[in-house]
């Protein structure tokens, strides 16, 4: 068996594995990353000829973006969760308003795609091609997100794409006890390899506390977020800690995920809480109402998580100026983003125009991923015969953690560090 790692190697984002079997030629994922002009790149290519099936673990851009782009002309079946398939859609979607001069699919390809579509029930095996089967858990990172473990021509892998084992308020964590004990080889994202999250719930009485505030002095709270997933989660913490008598207004792509997750109940953590949130907040419909948003004080949940662009822009430059108000960052901030610009600076320059910070601002870690600690544990679950591989990962945070793992016994850990970089395994 050969794995090659198309993308993701070295590197957070555009996540793409191939692996081939004397039958089968799987694709795990194939995502884009965004350059510093917000142009799109793209994994290592893959002809679709020689692809068997694909797995879609979840639909951020970074696992999904490029998929379409193997649709022109071939139908190979794509495996994922019905959830994942109508939030790629959507996704898709805005992906080509934003930045559709830059994609090689349009809207047709993303018809196909969905169109090529089966979907899979977590915890059900699907054959997916010549002896070979497929099964998939919840990941925990975002809703529909799956863990995939496939059993292939007598190997078996696991793939994680994104995951988180802590209970978020959107999701419980990945289902990891229902992997198998000994696989051939774990594919693993190990983004946050170097960071200990805080504890949730002491995260969470910190955030309230900090908005709270804000409102109490009569000022508004901005919380850009992102839409698939970040924003859900920071609308179910305000609701669960009981901020009510201000409103919670969302706005931009948010709106419509908050909806889509809203059908699928059943892989909610509370769907109790999640209904009464989507009840108490408001839908921002359009540029004329959003103009009274701020009008008194109020709290807006709203892409870009970074501040790159969307709804959460035009708010930024009506918040920012007023010490009364608070812009507080509940994602991670890339570096050479307006978010990272202000958390570092105290400003950032939009539309060509420098725009001070004089609101509250504070950054929170909300991550949807394991950190550090969940990284090692979830190594640790299998013998240090596995294969662990490493990928979605920056290569100096994760070789630390690879360094102190070797230390007690765990040496079988691969880090490809560029794209095309391959790993061959035989039966024993
Ligand atoms: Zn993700
Ligand atoms: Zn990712």
């Amino acid at each position: 068996m050969r794995l090659k790692f198309l993308g993701g190697a070295g590197e957070v984002g555009r996540l793409a594995v191939f692996i081939r079997t004397a039958s089968n030629g799987v694709l795990l994922d194939y995502g884009v990353s965004f350059d510093e002009h917000d142009r799109p790149v793209f994994p290592l290519h893959v002809r679709p000829k020689d692809l068997t099936a694909t797995f879609l673990s979840h639909a951020h851009l970074d696992h999904s973006g490029a998929l379409p782009s193997l649709y022109v002309s071939v139908k190979t079946p794509l495996y994922a969760t019905p959830l994942t398939m109508e939030l790629s859609d959507l996704m898709y979607t805005d992906a080509i308003k934003l930045s559709g001069y830059y994609l090689p699919y349009t809207q047709e390809e993303v018809r196909e795609t969905m169109s090529s579509a089966i979907p899979l029930t977590y915890g059900e095996p699907v054959e997916i091609g010549r002896d070979a089967v497929l099964t998939v858990y919840n990941a925990g990172h975002i809703p529909g997100s799956a863990m995939g473990v496939l059993e292939i021509e007598g190997y078996t892998v696991v793939f994680t794409g994104d995951f988180n084992t802590t209970d978020t308020n959107l999701l419980r964590g990945a289902d990891v006890y229902n992997l198998p004990r000994s696989p051939d080889v774990v594919i693993m994202e190990a983004t946050y390899a170097s960071t200990d999250h805080p504890p949730r719930e002491k995260l969470e009485r910190e955030f309230v506390q900090s908005v709270k505030e804000v409102l109490e002095q009569g000022g508004s709270v901005l919380i850009p977020s992102f839409a698939l997933g970040r924003a859900q989660e920071i609308l179910l913490t305000l609701v669960k800690h009981g901020v009510e008598g201000y409103p919670i207004y969302v706005d931009g792509l948010a709106r419509q995920i908050n909806q889509i997750v809203g059908r699928y109940p059943h892989l909610l953590r509370d769907p109790a809480l999640y209904r009464k949130a989507l009840d108490i907040s408001i839908e921002v419909p359009s540029t004329y109402v959003r103009k009274g948003v701020m009008d008194e004080p109020s709290i807006i949940i709203t892409p870009a998580g970074m501040l790159k662009g969307g709804a959460a822009l035009y708010y930024f430059k009506r918040i920012a100026a007023n010490r009364k108000n608070g812009i507080f960052l509940p994602s991670f901030q890339a570096p050479n983003t307006p978010g990272f610009e202000i958390l570092s600076k105290g400003y950032a320059v939009v539309d060509g125009t420098t725009v001070r910070v004089e609101a509250r601002l504070e950054w929170f870690d909300f991550s949807a991923h394991a950190g550090r600690k969940e990284i090692e544990n979830f190594v640790k679950r299998f013998p240090p015969t596995t294969k662990i591989i490493f990928v979605h990962t920056d290569p100096l945070s994760a070789s630390s953690l690879i360094h102190r793992l070797a230390q007690t016994g765990y040496d079988n850990i691969y880090l490809p560090t560029a794209p095309g970089d391959e790993v061959y395994l035989s039966t024993s």
